[in-house]
Protein backbone atom coordinates (compact mmCIF):
# COMPACT_ATOMS: atom_id res chain seq x y z
CA UNK A 1 0.00 0.00 0.00
CA UNK A 2 1.47 3.37 -1.11
CA UNK A 3 0.56 6.36 0.82
CA UNK A 4 1.20 10.33 -0.34
CA UNK A 5 2.25 12.87 1.88
CA UNK A 6 2.44 16.64 1.70
CA UNK A 7 4.48 19.66 3.62
CA UNK A 8 4.53 23.28 3.25
CA UNK A 9 6.59 25.47 5.10
CA UNK A 10 7.40 29.45 4.95
CA UNK A 11 9.74 31.11 6.65
CA UNK A 12 10.80 35.12 6.76
CA UNK A 13 14.07 36.05 5.36
CA UNK A 14 16.36 38.19 7.65
CA UNK A 15 19.59 40.22 7.40
CA UNK A 16 22.58 38.37 9.40
CA UNK A 17 20.58 34.35 9.98
CA UNK A 18 22.80 31.88 8.36
CA UNK A 19 20.58 30.50 4.83
CA UNK A 20 20.43 26.55 5.82
CA UNK A 21 18.12 24.52 2.36
CA UNK A 22 17.66 20.98 3.06
CA UNK A 23 20.45 20.78 5.43
CA UNK A 24 23.25 22.67 3.63
CA UNK A 25 24.50 26.17 4.74
CA UNK A 26 24.30 28.74 1.72
CA UNK A 27 26.49 31.61 1.47
CA UNK A 28 23.88 34.93 1.60
CA UNK A 29 22.91 37.92 3.19
CA UNK A 30 19.94 37.48 4.53
CA UNK A 31 18.58 33.57 6.57
CA UNK A 32 15.09 32.35 7.79
CA UNK A 33 14.21 33.43 10.77
CA UNK A 34 12.71 30.53 12.82
CA UNK A 35 13.19 28.97 16.47
CA UNK A 36 15.15 26.18 15.25
CA UNK A 37 17.48 26.99 12.28
CA UNK A 38 14.61 27.79 10.52
CA UNK A 39 15.37 25.20 7.24
CA UNK A 40 12.28 25.20 5.47
CA UNK A 41 12.85 23.09 3.07
CA UNK A 42 13.76 19.97 5.27
CA UNK A 43 10.53 21.17 7.60
CA UNK A 44 8.03 20.65 4.87
CA UNK A 45 10.00 17.81 3.95
CA UNK A 46 10.03 16.30 6.82
CA UNK A 47 5.77 16.88 7.63
CA UNK A 48 5.49 15.51 4.03
CA UNK A 49 7.02 11.63 5.19
CA UNK A 50 4.74 12.27 8.64
CA UNK A 51 2.11 13.46 6.80
CA UNK A 52 2.12 10.03 4.44
CA UNK A 53 2.45 7.35 7.66
CA UNK A 54 0.05 9.06 9.62
CA UNK A 55 1.89 10.24 12.05
CA UNK A 56 1.92 13.64 14.40
CA UNK A 57 3.12 16.78 12.60
CA UNK A 58 6.42 18.54 13.09
CA UNK A 59 4.54 21.71 14.93
CA UNK A 60 3.50 18.92 17.54
CA UNK A 61 6.35 16.83 17.42
CA UNK A 62 9.36 19.28 17.40
CA UNK A 63 7.55 22.48 19.13
CA UNK A 64 8.90 25.89 19.13
CA UNK A 65 7.41 26.17 22.73
CA UNK A 66 10.45 23.83 23.28
CA UNK A 67 13.48 25.65 24.40
CA UNK A 68 15.48 22.40 23.67
CA UNK A 69 14.76 23.44 20.23
CA UNK A 70 15.79 26.34 19.95
CA UNK A 71 18.47 27.14 17.50
CA UNK A 72 18.25 23.18 16.87
CA UNK A 73 19.47 21.85 13.66
CA UNK A 74 16.60 20.69 11.49
CA UNK A 75 18.38 17.43 10.23
CA UNK A 76 17.49 16.41 13.73
CA UNK A 77 13.90 16.70 13.04
CA UNK A 78 14.28 14.91 9.40
CA UNK A 79 16.30 11.95 10.55
CA UNK A 80 14.13 11.41 13.83
CA UNK A 81 11.02 11.37 11.66
CA UNK A 82 12.35 9.05 9.01
CA UNK A 83 13.03 6.91 11.96
CA UNK A 84 9.51 6.94 13.40
CA UNK A 85 8.32 6.50 9.43
CA UNK A 86 10.18 3.31 9.26
CA UNK A 87 9.03 2.34 12.55
CA UNK A 88 5.69 2.70 11.80
CA UNK A 89 6.51 0.40 8.97
CA UNK A 90 6.99 2.23 5.72
CA UNK A 91 9.68 2.88 3.41
CA UNK A 92 10.62 6.28 1.94
CA UNK A 93 10.16 5.48 -1.78
CA UNK A 94 10.54 9.32 -3.18
CA UNK A 95 10.81 13.04 -1.96
CA UNK A 96 9.91 15.78 -4.40
CA UNK A 97 9.82 19.66 -3.62
CA UNK A 98 9.97 23.27 -5.05
CA UNK A 99 11.68 26.02 -3.35
CA UNK A 100 9.76 29.26 -4.08
CA UNK A 101 12.66 32.17 -3.15
CA UNK A 102 14.34 34.97 -5.13
CA UNK A 103 17.59 34.75 -3.73
CA UNK A 104 20.32 32.79 -3.66
CA UNK A 105 19.66 31.17 -6.26
CA UNK A 106 19.29 27.40 -5.78
CA UNK A 107 20.58 25.58 -9.17
CA UNK A 108 24.36 25.90 -8.02
CA UNK A 109 23.69 24.38 -5.14
CA UNK A 110 21.15 21.65 -6.17
CA UNK A 111 23.12 18.73 -6.56
CA UNK A 112 24.27 19.18 -2.78
CA UNK A 113 20.94 20.00 -1.70
CA UNK A 114 19.89 16.56 -3.30
CA UNK A 115 22.32 14.62 -2.12
CA UNK A 116 22.21 15.58 1.79
CA UNK A 117 18.55 15.18 1.70
CA UNK A 118 18.98 11.59 0.50
CA UNK A 119 21.32 10.72 3.16
CA UNK A 120 19.24 12.68 5.90
CA UNK A 121 16.29 10.40 5.11
CA UNK A 122 17.93 7.43 3.76
CA UNK A 123 16.12 7.41 0.13
CA UNK A 124 17.81 6.85 -3.51
CA UNK A 125 19.61 9.66 -4.77
CA UNK A 126 17.77 10.05 -7.56
CA UNK A 127 13.84 9.36 -5.90
CA UNK A 128 14.85 12.77 -4.37
CA UNK A 129 14.44 16.00 -6.25
CA UNK A 130 14.41 19.74 -5.72
CA UNK A 131 13.47 22.15 -8.20
CA UNK A 132 13.97 26.78 -7.53
CA UNK A 133 11.22 29.07 -8.47
CA UNK A 134 11.67 32.90 -8.60
CA UNK A 135 9.44 35.42 -7.13
CA UNK A 136 7.96 35.96 -10.62
CA UNK A 137 8.32 39.75 -9.43
CA UNK A 138 5.46 39.37 -6.41
CA UNK A 139 6.59 40.61 -3.04
CA UNK A 140 7.13 39.28 -1.00
CA UNK A 141 9.17 36.40 -2.34
CA UNK A 142 10.98 38.88 -5.38
CA UNK A 143 11.88 40.97 -3.08
CA UNK A 144 13.82 38.69 -0.53
CA UNK A 145 11.73 38.26 2.50
CA UNK A 146 10.13 35.13 2.16
CA UNK A 147 10.96 31.46 1.25
CA UNK A 148 8.49 29.31 0.71
CA UNK A 149 8.31 25.29 0.33
CA UNK A 150 5.93 22.70 -0.59
CA UNK A 151 7.20 18.79 -0.59
CA UNK A 152 5.61 15.43 -1.33
CA UNK A 153 6.81 12.52 -0.09
CA UNK A 154 5.82 9.02 -1.62
CA UNK A 155 6.07 6.01 1.13
CA UNK A 156 5.19 2.56 0.60
CA UNK A 157 4.21 -0.40 3.52
CA UNK A 158 6.71 -2.85 4.32
CA UNK A 159 6.99 -6.17 6.23
CA UNK A 160 3.67 -6.45 7.31
MG1 LIG B 1 9.54 25.87 9.51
Amino acid sequence: MNRIGLGYDRHRLVVGRPFLLGGVRIPHTHGPLGHSDGDALLHALTDAVLGAAGLDDLGSLYSDKDPQNAGRDSADFARDASARVKAAGFRIVSLDAVVIVELPRIGPRRAEIRQRISELFEVALDAVNVKGKSGEGFAPIATGELIEVHAVALLERVGR
